[in-house]
């Protein structure tokens, strides 16, 4: 176990630490000298390296290397694909609207490249699920358009049914983008069977270097319109000189977060003794997405009446960093859009905690935790480990 005075971090959907595997391979590449797109010798290393993490990157996601273009992260790659305006077989296409979960990460509610008029809200249930007879009344009929919901969210571990959206979308001459940056390395990504045309990744959830992320298509026949324009690079996908260490490192990722997925899931057993845990201690807790597929990593609840920020504070003073409401705004005291989507109390909102456990967590930090937890309920609460649920 820890030592009562070493730190730890279950804030891994936040951004995981660096594995040790990509920070060598970074400090190999930075080492290098050249631009990928000259032709000499130096040049030609650089390009070997990005086609190196080009495969796996690919292979993470069952696609082709050629599927894959690198840019600078998750907000990126979802910039790039929310666009209206696509490659077909060679000819532009024009999609009408922009249809998203109510539950999206905010690179994706903000809609992209779609005019604020042309973006369609799908709602999910009371479990953070996309409700698809709800989707499909929206999209029949309709002019083609982009369907795009997140594999997994972010706050709450909760996976949606990407093979039924992405029937819906297809059979009603739609196109349909999938965030799995929560889902990569933490669940089987399988594009073909979700029938997505592409796909945004982030290399910095699953112990890659941060600021750099994938989209990748399906086919490259079609392809989103690219966001940066300018020199040719990444197959006059993505202009700009692409960071060769980075990718590199992201590569490396990849290939090891590929090789944990494929054995067993060893968070869940982890996640089990989280939730267990978080009753024994307070019964009456709620766990969030509790009834519905969920990554094995996330745990997101909530003991009414226990302020996230205070217990945050908490936590952090015992050396144990957590998050409250969504990951990319800690700090930020505002009730998340995912709950409230959800249908969830402000009141309640407001007591949300995520804990995401990563590729650097073993039952260690999670006996740590429970310790600490126990502690900060009897100082802050100490009539909920006698509430029931
Ligand atoms: N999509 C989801 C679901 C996320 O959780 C995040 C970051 O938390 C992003 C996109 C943005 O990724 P990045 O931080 O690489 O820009």
């Amino acid at each position: 176990m820890p030592r009562r005075s070493d730190p730890i971090y279950l804030d891994n959907n936040a951004g995981a630490p660096l594995r040790p595997c990509a920070r060598d391979m970074m400090i190999e590449v930075l080492n290098d000298t050249g631009n990928a797109s000259s032709v000499h010798a130096h040049g030609r290393q650089a390009r070997s390296r990005i086609e190196a993490a080009r495969e796996a990157v690919a292979k993470l996601c069952g696609a082709r290397s050629r599927a894959v273009t690198f840019v600078s992260g998750g907000t990126e790659a979802n910039m790039t694909a929310l666009t209206p305006v696509w490659q077909d077989q060679g000819a532009p296409v024009y999609l009408d609207k922009l249809y998203k979960s109510t539950v999206e990460h905010p690179s994706v509610l903000n809609g992209g490249r779609f005019a604020v008029a042309d973006q369609i809200p799908v709602p999910v249930d009371g479990n953070g699920v996309v409700q698809l007879s709800e989707l499909e009344e929206l999209v029949v009929g309709r002019e083609p358009g982009l369907v795009s919901v997140m594999a997994a969210n972010n706050e709450t571990g909760v996976m949606q049914p990407l093979a039924a959206i992405g029937e819906i979308a297809e059979a009603n001459g739609h196109f349909f983008h999938v965030d799995a940056v929560q889902a990569a390395g933490r669940m089987p990504i399988d594009m073909e069977s979700w029938k997505a045309d592409a796909l945004t990744l982030s290399a910095h959830k699953f112990g890659g270097p941060q600021g750099i992320g994938a989209v990748v298509v399906r086919s490259t026949a079609r392809v989103p319109s690219p966001l940066l324009t300018g020199g040719g690079q990444e197959n006059w996908r993505r202009g700009g000189t692409e960071n060769v260490a980075a990718i590199a490192g992201f590569g490396t990722a990849a290939t090891a977060a590929l090789e944990e997925c494929a054995t067993a899931d060893h968070f869940a057993h982890m996640k089990e003794k989280l939730e267990t845990g978080l009753r024994d201690v307070c019964p009456g807790c709620v766990i969030f997405g509790e009834t519905v597929e969920r990554l094995s990593n996330t745990v997101c609840f909530a003991v009414p009446g226990m302020l996230a920020e205070t217990a945050l504070i908490a936590f952090d003073l015992e050396g144990v960093s957590v998050s409250s409401g969504s990951a990319c705004s800690s700090g930020k005291v505002s009730v998340s859009h995912v709950l409230t989507a959800m249908g969830v109390e402000d009141d309640l909102a407001r007591c949300a905690l995520r804990i995401s456990l990563g590729w650097a967590n073993g039952e260690a930090e999670v006996d740590r935790f429970l310790e600490v937890w126990c502690k900060i309920v009897e100082r802050l609460n100490p009539q909920a480990r006698h509430q029931a649920a």
